[in-house]
């Protein structure tokens, strides 16, 4: 239960309903990615034909979702959305692709997570737009070919190496989504400040943004807490000083970390003499399963340069010695 978790919390959808941007001239930020979608949607409008079959990845919280309802909007399309551990059986996916309508687009979310026999019938239907199903079992079954309208499949995935390569194959768009920089993060708060109808100073929108780990929904999320607090303690007012003060008694540091982070780079700073220190060591030191070490909790440090992973183990750098005011050990890796 983090406040900086970058995944979707329970109920956030709401919220997020009246925050996330419709058009490409809304999504703010990333501009490689918007530059080459608009040519691409043009090129593809122009010439009426559906848009190629995209994928789109990047960490948790980044906008791989409200780029597909964009795409979709953007194309004037219909929009089917779902998941890969959604889709169980080969019928329920071909369920979905029987009552797409042409141009539509189809977003599959974590689609590393698709099951095989899912992913064999996706080939074709990426492909030529066909069906290819075997319906009955044993000597009773037989195979059947349906055609399927012309469709765009938008797939979103936080690990791009997970994916098959002939389903990554099948893609003719991919873009990449990167961590927000600060001033980014500050017009997304300030943005999704005006639509909350709550008064936030450039300055407190910039200290949410600081603290937000380059992740727009953290950002969304530290700015509806810090919103709540000024409601109570500053006349709704969010100013620098305000988000500072909420930010604070809600343990999200200048950097964006958490209890959690901190424990763990304490763990290695005081009982490892800052590391090498093997993961397990470290899962027992703080108390915390392995996998949430690894795929949790260590990406944000190691990205930002607080912590890293070599062959020996882990170690602290020398910044992360200093963001806890400890005076670096000699060893301390720059
Ligand atoms: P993902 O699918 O990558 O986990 P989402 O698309 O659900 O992320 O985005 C999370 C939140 O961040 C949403 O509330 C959305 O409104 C906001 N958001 C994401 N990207 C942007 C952006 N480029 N500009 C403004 N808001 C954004």
């Amino acid at each position: 239960d983090r406040l900086v978790a970058a995944d979707v919390r329970d109920g956030e959808q709401r919220v997020d309903h009246a925050i996330r941007p419709r058009h490409l001239a809304d999504y703010i930020g990333q501009p490689r990615v918007r530059e080459q979608l608009e040519i691409f949607i043009h090129a593809a409008r122009a010439r009426e034909e559906s848009l190629d079959h995209t994928l789109v990845f990047g960490p948790p919280g980044l906008g791989k979702t409200t780029l597909a309802n964009i795409i979709a909007t953007e194309m004037g399309a219909g929009l089917t959305s779902t998941s890969g551990p959604v889709l169980e059986r080969a019928g329920d996916l071909a369920a979905m692709l029987t009552n797409l309508k042409a141009g539509d687009v189809l977003f599959i979310d974590e689609i590393h997570r698709l099951s095989p026999v899912v992913e064999e019938i996706l080939y074709p239907a990426m492909e030529d737009f066909q069906l290819d199903i075997v319906i009955g079992e044993g000597p009773a079954a037989r195979s059947i070919k349906l055609d399927l309208p012309p469709f765009t499949l938008v797939g979103a995935t936080t690990r791009a190496g997970r994916l098959t390569s002939p389903l990554r194959d099948r893609f003719g768009i991919v873009q990449r989504l990167e961590f927000y920089a600060i001033d980014e993060l500050t017009e997304i708060v300030s943005r999704s400040a005006r639509l909350l109808g709550v008064g936030t100073e450039e300055g407190g929108a910039h200290e949410i943004a600081r603290r937000s780990r380059g992740t727009p929904r953290i950002a969304n999320r530290l700015l509806r807490r810090v919103r709540d607090f000024a409601e109570v303690r500053a006349e709704g007012r969010i100013t620098a000083q305000v988000a500072d003060e909420a930010l604070n008694m809600l343990h999200v540091d200048h950097h964006g970390l958490d209890h959690m982070d901190r424990r763990l780079l304490l763990a290695m700073l005081e009982k490892f003499d800052g590391g090498p220190v093997g993961v397990d060591s470290l899962s027992a030191a703080i108390g915390e399963e392995r996998d949430t070490i690894e795929d949790v909790i260590e990406p944000y440090l190691i990205q930002q340069g607080l912590m890293m992973r070599t062959a020996r183990g882990r170690v602290v750098t020398r910044q992360a010695w200093h963001h806890f005011g400890i005076a670096p050990d000699d060893r301390a890796v720059d």
